[in-house]
């Protein structure tokens, strides 16, 4: 602990100097556990993130109740959210079980639910066990329902990038993630195919009017952001995370991309894929271990591709592509949706029109016990 405050002095520092008049930023995708979130707030606190999203939070009788505690004791700056029990798969009400689970977790203060990406590429059907549960079966209708009931944002992981569908050769352009990760390869006729899984996931957004979404990942297709433009304009119920996808949206025409961003202003949240435990994840997962020092860069290089207008820049995951990228330059207003309002507004439940009163959330008690 007394590493981690040390470290958040030293190197927080810098970054707080050049944080001057960024609003104070919400990231609504970290995984953690509960026994860090204190950690994880002091050392965020060194960025100007004040509030993060948990997408790990468990699931009732399975964890959730451990991190609706640990969040407890940090004034509503830690929201939890719950997941689902996929062992379960097999029983015959399945979606029953975990819509009434899902009932008792939004009872306990969970926010949101987190659909990852093993259904539809990990989740067997029961019925055809060499097949893949399909993202917009119907026995999974209860439990999207359930999450439109209980006002629980439902964050959701379909597919994946596009490079995890070719063949893991050194022309792939993700060779090097994939290198380290082969099970994240899905190529091959064993897996559906990257346009089947998004299909079947805005099938189940169209199914569910009432139920809110966020796409993590730019909807999983920053790849074609004119594609997630469309989805977007026929999905009003569709929100979007830009976790771990700077490194994708940033390789397209920037003027474009602002276009896009401006235009979608209230749909979009700030999120990074940060991986907080015994070992750091920064968006992923390579052959080094990051640290501290690192995890500052890691913000520092969205803040940049976000804030400014500068070409050909290094992205925050070098992990994912030797590429660089071109900087955005958002407008203030906007940022401050990006970074904060929207995600104050739909998981927060706090009505924020205007101004996020930065003082209040800049205020981080953990950080001054620190020092
Ligand atoms: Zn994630």
């Amino acid at each position: 602990m007394r590493r981690v405050a040390l470290l958040t002095l030293a190197f927080g520092l810098g970054l707080c100097a050049s944080a001057q008049g960024r609003p104070p930023i919400v990231d609504v995708h970290v995984h953690t556990s509960p026994r860090y979130y204190g950690e994880v707030l002091d050392v965020l606190a060194a960025t100007g993130v004040t509030r993060f999203v948990n997408l790990s939070g468990g699931s009732v009788g399975d964890g959730l109740e451990e991190s609706l505690a640990a969040a407890a004791q940090h004034d509503g700056r830690v929201l939890v959210c719950a997941n689902v029990q996929w062992r379960h798969f097999a029983r015959p009400d399945f979606g029953a079980e975990q819509a009434a689970l899902l009932e008792q977790a939004a009872a306990l203060g969970a926010r949101c639910l987190k659909i990852p990406k093993a259904l539809g590429l990990g989740v067997p059907d029961p019925d055809r066990p060499d097949r893949y549960l399909a993202v917009d079966d119907a026995r999974l209708d209860p439990i999207w329902a359930a999450a439109g009931r209980l006002k629980l944002p439902v964050f959701i992981h379909t597919s994946d990038p596009k490079a995890f569908w070719e063949p893991v050769t050194p022309a792939n352009e993700r060779y090097a993630e994939l290198s380290v990760h082969p099970n994240w390869s899905f190529h091959g006729p064993q897996f559906p195919s990257r346009e089947a899984l998004l299909a079947a996931r805005d099938r189940v957004i169209e199914r569910h009017p009432g139920t809110t979404f966020i796409g993590v990942h730019l909807a999983n297709n920053p790849e074609d952001l004119e594609a997630v433009d469309r989805t977007l304009k026929a999905h009003p119920n569709l929100f979007v995370d830009v976790a771990a996808r700077v490194p994708e949206i940033g390789r397209h025409d920037a003027e474009r991309t602002r276009a896009f961003f401006v235009e979608h202003q209230d749909r979009i949240l700030f999120g990074t894929d940060l991986g907080y435990g015994r070992q750091l994840m920064l968006g992923s997962v390579g052959t080094n271990t990051p640290r501290l020092p690192d995890l500052f860069l890691f913000y520092a290089d969205h803040f940049r591709f976000f804030e400014t207008a500068e070409r050909q820049i290094p992205h925050p995951t070098p992990i994912q592509g030797e590429w660089r990228v071109d900087a955005i330059d958002l407008p203030p207003a906007v940022l401050r949706k990006i970074y904060a309002t929207n995600a104050l507004k739909l998981l927060w439940g706090e009505d924020a029109p205007g101004e996020v009163d930065a003082e209040a959330l800049l205020t981080a008690p953990g950080l001054s016990e620190l020092f």
